[in-house]
């Protein structure tokens, strides 16, 4: 993660490229990644075009403009954005981003995303994202609440439990997403309080979250690997692991992964790189994180720099920071047999053709890190029933939800002999398709 997505651009020619190169090449365009996975997905399935060329773009994109009073006295005015994809099978759902490299671009790949894992789920919800350019690192906790009322007050009865239902992404977290309903509460009138808590998902448990929430992404990370290592008869146990990103999903995979016997062996965030080789305690490290912000200084590892972070011997890599960090030139440093995406969007499709070339199997973003939209939809089911349901409930549907979404990708992978992550697109797209044909196009 030392270079940003938006400096590095995939390799055409499959050699290794130092990560300190000056890039003078151009950005790396996610949105039209996205879309050729759509293509590519369409043309296995029975899609009719007008169809692919409607999912192919955003239904809405919202920016507002919203200035802040910061602790300084001074004025700053942000931007922010709702990018709100398809509504066709359910309310929009999907994350807020707070990152200084947001773009309107990176949300509408973001967006779309959110729509094939919610049809890849059988979930009852549409796709989108949003969020503000802006690094939250850099403020204080009184203007980061100040901000965040101030973008949901602007983007006011645009969201709503019935329409779109925002959720924490990269930067944000449920504190953000207790601000984010408070301010909903307090600015849009409505009789059904309750329900209307459904406005915003990942929220405290105390404010109307559910259990389990914090930890679903990475939950639904482990239950894709254990399923993989099941089918593929590969014993977790004493195997080695490695992270990019250690917020939300990067610790709770390593953490729940640490309990299937696998050990954390190096670990990267946006302040560096650190190894050990015997194993880092992974939750002493969760804490040292939580009290301090990042793993800097953290003592029981080597620093080491990003190139050397991907020559890393293990058996797993999670990456669980952003879009575009394994190119061509990453995916041939690999020394590892499986990659789960935890982040959305973490391989390019350069790096992801290398890593099927060298044997490294894949599961793909719209799966692997589905779990965090699922128990989203049963934080949102149980503000709407008014209901509490315990941990075990929460669990057992997840564990049920994410073998199901395996098994259809299995299946579409193997009748159609492609990719997973098309698989994935392939399932989505055609519940997507279905609903088109039902509903035709109004008027
Ligand atoms: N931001 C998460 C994602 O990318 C969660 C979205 C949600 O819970 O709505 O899937």
């Amino acid at each position: 993660m030392n270079a940003p997505s938006s400096q590095r651009a995939p390799d055409a020619n499959d050699r290794p490229v130092p990560s300190t190169r000056v890039s003078t090449v151009e950005r790396y365009d996610f949105h039209r990644v996205i879309q050729s996975y759509l293509d590519d997905a369409a043309r296995l399935v029975n899609v009719p075009d007008h169809v692919r060329v409607i999912l192919r773009e955003p239904k809405n994109e919202l920016i507002v403009h919203f200035p802040v009073r910061m602790d300084s006295g001074e004025y700053r005015l942000f931007k922010g954005y709702r990018i709100q994809h398809s509504n066709i099978l359910g309310p929009y759902k999907g994350g807020m981003r707070y990152h200084e490299h947001a773009s309107l671009d990176d949300f509408k790949a973001l967006g779309a995303m959110m729509t094939w894992k919610c049809a890849l789920m059988n979930l009852p919800f549409g796709g989108a994202k949003g969020g503000i350019k802006f690094d939250p690192r850099s403020v204080s906790r009184d203007e980061l609440s100040r901000i965040t009322r101030r973008f949901f007050h602007a983007l006011g009865s645009n969201i709503g439990p019935d329409y779109d239902v925002p959720a924490p992404d990269v930067g944000t977290n449920a504190q953000t997403m207790a601000w984010a309903m408070d301010t909903y509460l307090n600015t849009v009138g409505m009789v059904k309080k309750e329900a209307a808590m459904g406005v915003v998902t990942g929220k405290p448990v105390s404010s109307g979250g559910t259990v389990g929430r914090e930890t679903a992404t990475g939950q639904g990370v482990v239950h894709c690997i254990a399923e993989w290592a099941r089918r593929s008869r590969f014993k977790l146990e004493g195997k080695k692991l490695i992270v990019q990103g250690f917020g939300n999903v990067g610790s709770n995979t390593a953490v729940l992964l640490a309990a299937h016997g696998v050990s954390l062996v190096a670990v990267g965030d946006h302040t560096g790189y650190l190894y050990n080789p015997e194993g880092f305690n992974v939750h002493r490290l969760k804490q040292y994180v939580a009290q301090n912000g990042s793993i800097a200084g953290y003592a029981n590892g080597q620093k080491i720099n990003r190139d050397e972070f991907f020559t890393v011997q293990a058996d797993i890599f999670v990456p669980a920071a952003l879009e575009n960090q394994i190119g061509a030139s990453e995916a041939e440093a690999l020394q590892v047999k499986l990659v789960a995406e935890g982040a959305n969007g973490p391989c390019s499709p350069e790096g992801e053709a290398v890593l099927a070339r060298r044997g490294i199997e894949l599961l793909p973003d719209v799966l692997a890190n589905a779990g965090g939209v699922t128990v989203s939809y049963y934080e949102w089911v149980q503000n709407r029933r008014s209901e509490i349901w315990g941990i075990e409930e929460v669990e057992e549907r997840l564990e049920k939800a994410m073998l199901d979404a395996y098994e259809r990708m299995t299946q579409f992978a193997t009748t159609h002999k492609c990719p997973n992550r098309i698989a994935c697109y392939g399932v989505a797209l055609q519940r997507l398709v279905q609903v088109y044909l039902d509903r035709e196009i109004f008027p």
